[in-house]
């Protein structure tokens, strides 16, 4: 069976903040890498992407629900996927208080 654990539960509220999104009404290449997209144009492509989180009202929830969920893929919360998967390899290494 599949672990589930670290995915955010199916709970509407636990969505919401995704209304409010600043990316809410912009095409998902904005955030999400293209198949073979590489230097300037994607570094370009992820600051463009991350200017728009910096003005967002949930910038928060956003990245607090990608680093729970482990998004592989994409700018979440103004951070990109090797951010994310340095906070979350920090995560694992620090013990549980
Ligand atoms: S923080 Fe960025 S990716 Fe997340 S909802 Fe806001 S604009 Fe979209």
């Amino acid at each position: 069976m599949a672990e589930t654990s670290r995915l955010p539960t199916p709970v509407a509220e636990s969505w919401d903040w995704q209304r409010f999104g600043a990316c809410r009404d912009m095409a998902s290449e904005a955030f999400f890498s293209p198949e073979h997209e590489r230097g300037r144009v994607r570094r370009r492509r992820i600051e463009r992407a991350k200017a728009v989180c910096r003005s967002c009202p949930v910038l928060l929830d956003c990245r607090r629900y990608a680093l729970r969920a482990e998004e592989q893929y994409g700018v979440w919360g103004g951070l990109d996927e090797g951010e994310r998967n340095r906070l979350i390899a920090t995560r694992r290494q620090t013990p549980a208080a």
